[in-house]
C-alpha cells in the first residue's frame, strides 16, 4: 500500500517520522532535502510506520464506547462489565463479583463512570505515593492526579509529581510503577543510567511494567 504523507521542511538536520494520534504521517526533513530522498527514507521506515497505524487504530477502537449493559471497562489491570441497577443513587456501586454498577434511568454514565475513576484514581495513587515516598525517602511539594493524554505522569524541577487518572485502570503494580519513576526524578531529573538503577532498586520488576505499559496504553484511554 501506498504511503501518504506531508513534508514539513524546516531548519533541521535529520529526516524524522511521526504519526499522529488522528493517522496522518508527517515527515520532517532538512530545507534542502530533495523529495526522492525523503520518500526512500519513508519506504526503509515502512514496518515502523504500518506498526503505528495499528497502534493508532487500536486506540481509535477503544475510545468509541457505547454505554451498553454488559459492555467492559478496565479497572485494576481487570476488565468489568457495566450493570444497570434499580438505584436511587446517583453514583457507581462497584462490586469485583458483578461489575460495574449504574443506576438504570441515568443519562450521563459515561459522566459516572469518569466520577467514578477519578476518585478510585485520587485514593490509589494518593496511597501509592505515600507509601513510595517513605521507601525512597523522596517527597514530592504537591500531587496532581492529572488528566493528562500523553504521558502517564511528570515531575518538575520544583517537585510537584503529576500522575495520570487513567492508571486506575491499569494493574496496580504499573500504577506503582510510574509512582516510583517520578518520585525517582526528584532526585534525578533525566533517564540516566543512575535513574535507572534507583528504580530498579526499589522495583526490580520494573521493566515488565514499562512493556505493559507500552503494549496496552490504547486501552487506557477514556473520552467523555
Ligand atoms: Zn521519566
Amino acid at each position: 500500500m501506498p504511503i501518504d504523507y506531508d513534508i514539513k521542511f524546516s531548519r533541521r538536520k535529520t529526516i524524522a517520522i511521526k504519526v499522529k494520534r488522528t493517522g496522518e504521517i508527517v515527515v520532517a526533513a532538512p530545507i534542502r532535502c530533495s523529495k526522492k530522498t525523503i520518500h526512500q527514507f519513508v519506504l526503509s521506515k515502512e514496518d515502523w510506520i504500518n506498526k503505528s497505524l495499528t497502534k493508532v487504530e487500536q486506540y481509535q477502537e477503544q475510545i468509541k464506547r457505547n454505554y451498553h449493559e454488559g459492555e467492559l471497562f478496565p479497572y485494576k489491570g481487570s476488565e468489568y462489565p457495566l450493570v444497570f441497577i434499580n438505584s436511587l443513587e446517583n453514583r457507581v456501586v462497584f462490586d469485583p463479583e458483578v461489575g460495574i454498577q449504574v443506576p438504570s434511568d441515568i443519562l450521563n454514565v459515561a459522566d459516572l463512570v469518569y466520577n467514578w475513576y477519578v476518585e478510585e484514581a485520587c485514593q490509589c495513587i494518593t496511597e501509592s505515593v505515600k507509601l513510595y515516598s517513605h521507601v525512597l525517602n523522596l517527597y514530592p511539594s504537591k500531587l496532581k492526579i492529572s488528566n493528562m493524554k500523553a504521558s502517564w505522569g511528570s515531575c518538575s524541577s520544583r517537585g510537584r509529581v503529576s500522575i495520570a487518572w487513567r492508571l486506575i485502570m491499569a494493574p496496580p503494580e504499573v500504577l506503582d510503577y510510574v509512582v516510583i519513576h517520578e518520585l525517582a526524578h526528584l532526585e534525578h531529573l533525566n533517564h540516566s543510567k543512575t535513574f535507572w538503577s534507583h528504580v530498579e532498586e526499589c522495583y526490580p520488576n520494573f521493566k515488565q511494567c514499562k512493556k505493559w505499559l507500552k503494549q496496552n496504553a490504547h486501552k487506557l484511554s477514556f473520552e467523555i
